[in-house]
């Protein structure tokens, strides 16, 4: 199953899955925006309407949350009346995603062709975004409460965020073994993401175009910084391997490997984060060199230049 190009659903969600403390909200409207125009529905009818989607997302929240980050995400959710700032990031989205769409033509093959449909949500705030996958269909979901906290240019991440989600639901439709829920114990746990983010930020240097740093950061960094996280990925490379060799062996002995591989818990020294990134990417890369096109690679055809890359 392959599936390519896009529609959107724009689908403000009041978190009805998550028990939090909160009763003057138990009653809060879902935006439904369907292109045009907008219509406000309860949530319930919303998660009938789109059963399925909304399965993955919480199974996905699950995994990937802990209550404390998803209390976080409702607490400024329901402490800001941030509704009206919510819609016109997601008409932000909207309008960027033609432009970005047109960057998925080459990558579609018409006898195979399914709409990929994004869902922005005022979701449970664990991630940004995500591909997501269940049976034949794959999803991609912007999470608006993460891009509202993270201040007034949240927007300007859109389109970069948007062409990074759609190479994971691009990987995805061709090999749904690296989806989230395909992730098996710890070493494909590290294994699967690290790649995954690699072929995600390698695709979106291709959907757009972006520059690898904006792949690779967006705006968030800039081209001085962005060089420094260069160096520190390169000069790191060697102590990660050694990292992840011994976590790999016993995941209690170092147990922030992957943390520090892949996850910005915080924005204090944004240079020394999210190396996985880039490892990701150059391995990737590499594979290209000599295979082609990646999207076709199974999980083991790819192990190889891993266990090469950090050995080396
Ligand atoms: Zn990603």
């Amino acid at each position: 199953m392959i599936v390519l190009l896009l529609t959107i659903k724009v689908l403000f969600l009041g978190c009805v899955h998550v028990q939090t403390q909160a009763p003057h909200h138990e009653t809060r409207p879902v935006l439904v925006h369907n292109l045009v125009p907008v219509q406000i529905e309860e949530p319930g009818e919303v998660r009938h309407d789109h059963q399925v989607f909304f399965e993955a997302y919480d199974r996905f929240c699950e995994l990937a949350g802990t209550d404390d980050v998803r209390a976080t995400a409702l607490e400024y959710l329901w402490d800001n009346n941030e509704t009206d700032d919510a819609l016109a990031l997601a008409r932000k989205l909207e309008s960027l995603v033609e432009d970005v769409a047109a960057g998925l033509k080459p990558f579609v093959s018409q006898d195979r062709f399914e709409p990929i449909p994004i869902y922005l949500v005022l979701g449970c705030g664990v991630s940004d975004g995500y591909a997501l996958v269940a049976d034949d269909d794959v999803w991609v979901f912007v999470d608006l409460v993460v891009l509202l906290h993270r201040g007034r240019d949240y927007w300007k991440q859109a389109r970069f965020l948007l062409a990074h989600e759609l190479g994971h639901a691009i990987h995805f439709s061709y090999q749904p073994d690296f989806a989230i829920e395909s992730r098996h114990g710890h070493e494909e746990e590290l294994w699967k993401t690290l790649l995954a983010e690699g072929i995600a930020t390698h695709l979106s240097t291709q959907i757009y175009p972006l520059s690898d740093k904006e792949a690779f950061w967006g705006d968030i960094l800039d081209s001085s910084e962005h060089e420094k996280w260069v160096r520190f990925a390169e000069s790191e490379r060697n102590d990660f391997g050694r990292r992840i060799k011994d976590y790999l062996e016993d995941p209690t002995t170092d147990p922030d490997v992957v943390a520090d591989l892949l996850y910005v818990h915080d924005f204090d020294d944004l240079t020394r984060k999210r190396a996985g990134y880039y490892y990701g990417t150059q391995i990737v890369r590499e594979y290209e060199q000599r295979h082609g096109s990646v999207l076709e690679a199974a999980y083991e055809d790819l192990v190889p230049y891993l266990l090469s890359y950090f050995d080396g």
